[in-house]
């Protein structure tokens, strides 16, 4: 087969799979007497992995989770369950499926309380990140979860996960949502989503976030660290869907050569690059590279400037090696993970000239960098 055939393929398997049902979930609580209404969205990953006949692993069917969850009844809320028609490894997400999981929450926004969308952990961060820029205005919370283990292993963290997160998209101060914003909740923890990163991969404590603190921990009670929660939008909900991901990450290491970094910058279509860089912001100051940058810049690429480390964060100028990318024109992303300038950077391009991109990313939008 051709190329074209080949990828007009791969484009249709990812499209069959990008579609969501409704579906019925019986034994809980009706609309009228419920005290909260959330929609759960559930997109796939371990959380909800079963044992086919043969023993392995396939995604269960998202209508038999009062079964394997009854406590779910007692919560007193009622539910509208979507689930992705085929649930995907997070791996395979992309930029398609947060148009659908944006559309999902828009169309029915009024409606509910709050939303939980039970997500891979392998890219939830960037999930998390994408929809706190796609969602602007958003004054409700939409909180991902997921699981280290499937939820019928007798030792899973499923359980306490889903549960809490419907508990904080439901919890309410004085009629209005406590946390109206998109986070993580995982392991005890509920983090901003744009300011998380998935950290570890055989523990249960999967996320962090380095530059904020945790905006509630849970253990007897729920206690919400109030000073570090958005604050709700005045404005009404906009959706940014158009999305571009004209861009690439350059992760600076110790020999870099000067071939690879080209091979990056060469590209044509390139908008945008996010330069990983070490410390606060820091890059060898071979002459080759700070040339490649400065060309770059000067053909309109947005050069982006994200530190390797998980705490702290970019000041450039405060060492002579990053002086030397800010006469370049790179921009700083202050304490941006790398995940929230990647899709702050897809939405920018998706919906502003260059210029508007280039004064925006520097700005604080949805709560993702300290100015
Ligand atoms: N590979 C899985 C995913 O991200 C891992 C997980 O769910 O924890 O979908």
């Amino acid at each position: 087969m051709n190329f074209n055939g080949l990828h007009l393929k791969t484009q249709q398997h990812f499209l069959n799979q990008m579609k969501v049902k409704q579906i019925q979930v019986s034994g809980v609580q009706s609309p009228e007497t419920a005290r909260a209404r959330v929609l759960i969205i559930y997109t796939g990953g371990t959380f909800g992995m079963t044992h086919d006949a043969s023993g392995a692993l396939i995604p269960f069917d998202f209508s038999s989770i009062v079964e394997h969850l009854p406590t779910i009844r007692n919560l007193g809320l009622a539910f509208t369950v979507f689930s992705f028609e085929k649930p995907i490894d997070s791996s395979n997400v992309s930029p398609e499926h947060w148009k659908l999981l944006a559309d999902v929450i828009n169309n029915n926004y009024v409606e509910h309380d709050g939303f939980v969308i039970l997500h891979g952990t392998d890219t939830m961060a960037y999930t998390a990140s994408a929809l706190s820029f796609m969602l602007e205005g958003l004054n409700k919370p939409v909180i991902l979860t997921g699981a280290q283990l499937p939820i019928i292993d007798p030792r899973s963290d499923a359980r306490e996960n889903l549960i809490t997160a419907l508990e904080i998209a439901a919890a309410k101060r004085d009629g209005c949502a406590i946390v109206p914003e998109v986070c993580i909740y995982f392991d005890y923890e509920l983090l901003r989503g744009n300011r998380s990163k998935k950290v570890e991969s055989m523990q249960f404590d999967a996320f962090d976030s380095g530059n904020y603190p945790a905006l509630a921990k849970a253990g007897v009670k729920i206690d919400y660290n109030y000073g570090a929660i958005r604050k709700m939008d005045k404005r009404e909900l906009a959706l940014h869907t158009k999305l571009d991901s004209s861009i690439a990450i350059l992760k600076l290491f110790p020999g870099i050569s000067e071939q690879v970094v080209q091979s990056v910058f060469s590209n044509t279509s390139l908008k945008a690059v996010i330069l990983e860089t070490y410390g606060s912001g820091n890059a060898p100051t071979i002459p080759w590279l700070i040339t490649s940058l400065e060309q770059a810049v000067k053909r309109g690429v947005i050069v982006v400037n994200v530190s390797q480390c998980p705490g702290g964060m970019v000041v450039q100028g405060k060492y002579e090696t990053s002086k030397e990318l800010m006469k370049a024109g790179v921009l700083s992303g202050a304490d941006m993970t790398t995940e929230a300038a990647l899709t702050k950077l897809m939405v920018l391009l998706g919906s502003y000239d260059a210029e508007t991109c280039k004064r925006l990313v520097e700005q604080n939008l949805a709560g993702e960098l300290s100015s």
